[in-house]
């Protein structure tokens, strides 16, 4: 109870922080419930390109779009015009009975050419919507090939999977979960080691021996459990809010995979947050080695870039055929799934995607990005790893580079970069808890794909002068 308090207030007080002017608010109650009672956010009153506009006339680079959602970035006419479009034609339809050429368009143009054996589409709302249709999808295919007795879920520590009930308990970011624990989380979840390199290789360790070692703790999970009693493991293919853009060793999900055919355990990969091109490739796993694929796999931020609430599931052939052959339909369901507004907003998103390359760009500008954060802020005192892919990057923030010692909570260290920074005119997405859950900070960079060779310079120019400011302020604290 004492922890959880605690942790709210953390909260309120990081979003309070030292935001004072930025956020300056009409003097009325707001009614909206804003995720602090103790502070309103910022009003945005516009935004076009890289750039936020807010009602006290400040202007806002960008950096983060959002939790890496805005991926083509904001208020483009093609998407606005194909919204329009499909508003006209057709604003509703029920999928009971009916289904849109905005979905049809939006799964055939995912799922052309079956990418790794994905044949079909479930489109709804949100990445934990789309988490909790995944899991049971994987239920409902164990229970209709006869093996009612896998009840188990495998997933790992210090990930996230989405804020509903399901997605929550297979995550385990533990501020997030503190209050619901053992009451509103499932029991049948448990979780292995993340691939977290900066903190878990261990000294002389070669990366493919890490990834081995990660490998034999899940199968010594799956041994204990009994493989014969798991549904699914699942796994982030890069981390994202929780762990901060740690990308697996080499080796490591081709071991997975091995693990789960062996066992007849679904894998399920949340590309929610890494996905649609995000690490540079338009499946994050595209760059895990040969043989890697999921049996369920959900998109989310990237799939609408922020233009309409939409996020999927892309359901492999094993798993459709197994359903096919039972009972041959999904036991599930939503009033706004596939909604065509939605998924003619996500389609527009994609083909601008196609159409500008924008997913190699994110590709070839990601090493510039790379080089650029590692010169300018690799080598400073409190930075410990710069890690991620494409245009998916983090900071961790440590007080001592030679133990790893993070900061203490009480520091603020990821909310004051992001404050600093947004009072420069950037917006970075900062996290806290990366090494346990409790302890340790860092932010995210993660870019519109198509930010132009100057923006992009400037988040780097940006960002390290937040972060210079704060360097400066935290190490007069620390000495006595
Ligand atoms: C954001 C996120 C989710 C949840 O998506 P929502 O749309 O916020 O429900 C799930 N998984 C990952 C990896 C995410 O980053």
């Amino acid at each position: 109870m004492k922890n959880t308090t605690s942790s709210a207030e953390r909260m309120a007080e990081d979003s309070r922080g030292k935001t004072d002017g930025i956020n300056a608010q009409p003097t009325k109650a707001s009614h909206v419930l804003h995720r602090s009672l103790l502070a309103d956010p910022a009003t945005v009153v516009s935004a076009s390109g890289s750039y936020i506009n807010l009602s006290t006339g400040q202007r806002i680079l960008d950096g983060c779009t959002g939790a890496a959602v805005a991926i083509i970035g904001h208020g483009s006419e093609e998407v606005q015009s194909a919204v329009r479009d499909q508003m006209a034609k057709v604003s509703y339809a029920h999928t009971l009975a009916f289904t849109t050429s905005a979905a049809e368009d939006l799964a055939d143009m995912l799922l052309r050419n079956k990418p790794h054996g994905l044949c079909k589409a479930y489109f709804v709302c949100s990445g934990s919507e789309a988490m909790d249709s995944a899991l049971k999808l994987a239920r409902q295919y164990h229970v209709e090939r006869g093996q009612p007795q896998r009840t188990r879920i495998v997933a790992r520590q210090q990930a996230y999977h989405g804020n509903t009930i399901g997605a929550m308990s297979v995550g385990s970011n533990v501020a997030r979960k503190a209050p619901y624990m053992g009451v509103l989380t499932l029991p049948n979840v448990s979780h292995v080691s993340p691939a977290y390199t900066y903190r878990s290789q261990l000294q002389g360790e070669t990366e493919e021996s890490y990834a081995a070692r990660l490998v034999q703790e899940l199968d010594h999970e799956f041994r204990s459990l009994g493989p014969e009693n798991v549904m699914a493991f699942v796994a982030e293919t890069v981390c994202g809010a929780t762990l901060g853009c740690a990308t697996a060793p080499r080796g490591y999900f081709q071991g997975v995979r091995r693990l789960c055919s062996q066992y007849g355990i679904l894998l399920i990969l949340d590309e929610v947050m890494c996905g649609s091109g995000r690490c540079g490739t338009y499946f994050a796993f595209e760059q895990e080695g040969d043989g890697v694929y999921p049996d369920l796999l959900t998109l989310g931020k990237g799939l609408g870039g922020g233009y309409s609430p939409i996020a999927g599931v892309l359901v492999h052939e094993k798993v459709v055929g197994g359903l096919r052959q039972g009972s041959g339909s999904f036991v599930h369901g939503h009033t706004y799934q596939a909604h065509p507004v939605a998924c003619a907003a996500s389609l527009a998103v994609q083909r601008v995607l196609e159409r500008d390359d924008l997913v190699r760009r994110c590709a070839v500008k990601g090493e510039w990005l790379e080089g650029a954060l590692r010169r300018e802020l690799g080598g400073r005192r409190f930075v410990g790893d710069v890690r991620g892919r494409g245009f998916f990057w983090a900071l961790e923030f440590v007080a001592d580079k030679a133990s790893k010692e993070p900061f203490s909570p009480e520091v603020h260290f990821s909310g004051r970069v992001r404050d600093e920074a947004q009072r420069l005119g950037l917006a970075v997405y900062p996290g806290t808890g990366t090494v346990d859950g409790t302890r340790g900070d860092h932010i995210i960079v993660a870019p519109p794909y198509n930010v132009s060779d100057a923006e992009l310079e400037d988040v780097v120019r940006l960002l390290k002068e937040a972060y210079e400011v704060v360097e400066k302020e935290v190490a007069a604290e620390m000495t006595p």
